[in-house]
């Protein structure tokens, strides 16, 4: 699971060296595969140790991670690769579904927040996806910003739970349960 907490951004251009190509070799055969990997640099992701804490249950991990990057297929996204007739939110259907409307701006979503602030306390709760990444970057990794960290999962888990279930099963949980599932 480490190796998610890093991606590749981009290849190093210039001038091949005759030390890159001595790497390649193994064995005395040139190796494509590690002359290829040699080339790549890698940057760690501010937010990896977040997402795979092990105060997060395993299950938000992953979608944890997938909207962190912003690849969750919300219709914004779908609608570039087939044609979709209606791109609002299968929640409220008010507005264009994105991954900061779907997660922070949908009035569901509020009142989701609004009840685990009833119980967790008046935390600053992250207004878009860019926003929850500066703080992963910022934040201390104490106990308790990591217990934070986990509500936050395991929320946006359930809020991207419930839009799927609205979408394929046409059914809609309320937020006072979602919070209460959390
Ligand atoms: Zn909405």
């Amino acid at each position: 699971m480490g190796g998610l907490g890093v991606v590749v951004t981009e290849s190093k251009g210039g001038k091949t060296s005759d030390y890159q190509l001595t790497l390649a070799v193994k064995s005395g055969k040139f190796s494509a595969t590690r002359f290829y990997n040699q080339q790549l640099t890698e940057n760690r992701v501010d937010f990896a140790g977040w997402v795979w804490d092990r105060l997060v249950i395993p299950k938000h991990r992953f979608v944890y991670w997938q909207l962190l990057n912003s690849l969750l297929l919300t219709r914004d996204k779908l609608v570039r690769i087939m044609p979709i007739h209606d791109i609002r939110c299968p929640v409220c259907e008010l507005k264009e579904e994105s991954h900061d409307h779907v997660l922070f701006d949908c009035l569901f979503a509020k009142h989701v927040i609004n009840h685990i602030w009833s119980w967790l306390g008046q935390v600053t709760w992250p207004t878009s996806i860019s926003d929850l990444c500066d703080r992963c970057f910022l934040a201390r990794h104490d106990i308790q910003n990591r217990m934070i960290n986990a509500v936050d999962a395991a929320t946006f888990y359930l809020i991207w739970q419930n839009r799927n279930n609205c979408l394929f099963n046409l059914f809609c949980s309320s937020p006072r349960r979602i919070s209460q599932d959390v």
